[in-house]
């Protein structure tokens, strides 16, 4: 993006946001709001509206009847995908606002956010809106006195709770197949990321998806995310956030009408450098950027590293002249590396990891601070701990910070046992130029992904999702439809 549009997009005043339920903007119930303050300042961008527990029902109801009544599920397929193309389209040409957007509300890098965000959004929701018309369903190979069709059906009205690191593109990954499946959708954004979505929501009404099918409700997890998860009326819950959140949900189900839960809970991903990694600077490079971009608020971040003893010193090295040379600030300014930590709760949980290792006698080879305090804004300097302890707090936990702890492994038995000592199984990396080594590690890992000599690759093509206590089921890939179709059979006797 150009510097002086971003600019300008950067002055713009933001108008108080409102809740979207049946295609109309509303406010709370109770007229309650809640301030949004950008990570880049701490300045309040402005107001957004504090839902209530009748708020959240309102827009449940919306989603039941709009499901029930066919409006959308009850399309041609071409139909929906038309207009879901067509809400691609305007995501991209509102692509610049939405990103500025974005940034101001939550302080991810605007070099990262701008594809990230927006564009990978776009990109979701035409993908998935391309395959609407290609899901077939299935002739069961029955004897010949009866006829089994397998039909996929959209499941029903579907609850998001989404995130703040990246609202648009999590969020376009539940969008994108709940409404290509024929579902209706609930969503509740982040308390620290809601203004995008909130956008998103508006774009699809224009794009002329019926009201009620996709319903936005902004405010507090514990109140409208909780009477979500509750709720009776909403058939699946996909959720991406904390283990915390995660089980609170699974109990909600458990309590209510035992509706589906899906979860991506994070996790603790060891990146493993072996000595023999094919080019070790690259390693440092992506190793770095792995862990530190959007200051280490990324759910796969490869926050673990694990690197072989007679390398170890060298590449700790490598990895702290990295760290240093990253440019952290105002996440608008195009050549930020790593922006704003998204709120000072966050900023003081990832300052509460490193002052638990330092005084455990843990060195903190760089980094470990707030910095940039003068701005107003939640900044940390990209922080990399040694000498750490397997059961140490900042090497169990997911800190979802910059921080990035090293451990030393001499074998190549050792370094699985290492990564797969986390009660997380989200990702892995793995820098070999042994290709049976690669191989034989790959099975052995416990991780959705495991990036071989890289870190962090991926596209919409290829599923994510956790083992262990990172989550369950599988976002993007057409393997995502599995969580919103259900399989009918129609048993007839000839
Ligand atoms: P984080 O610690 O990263 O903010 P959370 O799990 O708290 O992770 O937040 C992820 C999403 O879950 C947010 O939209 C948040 O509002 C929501 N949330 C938090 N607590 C609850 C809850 N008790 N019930 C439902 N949703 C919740």
């Amino acid at each position: 993006m150009e510097t002086t549009r971003i600019e300008e997009l950067r002055s713009r005043a933001i108008p108080p946001a409102s809740h979207l339920i049946e295609g109309t903007p509303h406010q709370a119930s109770d007229g309650g709001t809640l301030n949004v303050v950008s990570p880049i300042d701490g300045s309040i961008l402005t107001t957004m509206p504090k839902g209530t527990r009748d708020d959240a029902r309102l827009a449940i109801r919306s989603a039941r009847r709009a499901f029930d009544d066919g409006r959308w599920s009850g399309l041609a397929p071409s139909s929906r995908k038309k207009i879901l193309l067509k809400w691609a389209d305007l995501i991209e040409a509102n692509a610049e606002e939405l990103a500025v957007l974005g940034v101001r509300d939550n302080g991810t890098e605007i070099g990262m956010a701008y594809k990230a965000e927006p564009l990978s959004a776009a990109g979701t929701i035409r993908y998935f809106a391309e395959a609407v018309d290609k899901i077939y369903g299935e002739i069961a190979p029955t004897a010949p006195d009866a006829l089994g069709l397998v039909h996929k059906q959209p499941v029903g009205v579907v609850g998001a709770i989404v995130p703040w690191n990246f609202p648009l593109m999590i969020g376009s990954w539940k969008l994108g197949p709940a409404l290509a499946a024929g579902c209706t959708v609930v969503l509740k954004p982040a308390e620290t990321a809601s203004l995008t979505l909130v956008r998103l929501a508006q774009l699809a009404i224009d794009a002329g998806l019926p009201p009620g099918v996709f319903n936005v409700v902004t405010g507090e997890g514990a109140v409208v995310g909780a009477e979500i998860a509750e709720s009776h009326d909403v058939d699946v819950l996909v959720f991406t956030g904390s283990g915390a959140t995660g089980r609170r949900l699974m109990e909600a189900s458990a309590k209510s009408n035992l509706k589906r839960v899906y979860l991506e809970l994070g996790g603790k991903s060891p990146n493993i450098v072996f000595a023999d990694a094919p080019d070790l600077t690259a390693a440092a490079k992506v190793s770095a950027a792995g862990i530190f971009r959007n200051s280490g608020q990324v759910c796969v971040a490869g926050s673990r590293l694990l690197v072989q003893r007679e390398i170890h010193d060298k590449f700790v090295e490598m990895l702290v002249q990295n760290a240093e040379a990253m440019w952290v600030g105002d996440p608008l300014d195009p050549n930020t590396q790593a922006g704003a930590v998204n709120s000072e709760h966050q900023l003081a949980q990832n300052l509460a990891f490193v002052d638990e290792a330092r005084t455990a006698g843990r060195t903190i080879a760089t980094g470990g601070t707030r910095i940039l305090q003068e701005t107003g804004g939640t900044y940390m300097a990209p922080t990399i701990i040694t000498g750490v302890q397997p059961d140490d707090r900042v090497v169990c936990e997911e800190v979802f910070g910059p921080v990035l702890t090293v451990q030393p492994f001499d074998t190549e038995e050792e370094a699985i046992a290492l990564a797969n000592a986390s009660k997380f199984g989200l990702a892995a990396g793995l820098w070999t130029a042994d290709l049976s080594r690669a191989h034989r590690m790959f099975a052995k890992i416990q991780a959705g992904v495991v990036h071989v000599n890289t870190y962090g690759g991926a596209d919409i093509t290829v599923p994510l999702g956790g083992v262990k206590q990172s989550g369950n089921g599988h976002d993007k890939s057409l393997h995502a439809f599995d969580k919103y179709l259900d399989l009918k059979t129609a048993w007839i006797k000839l």
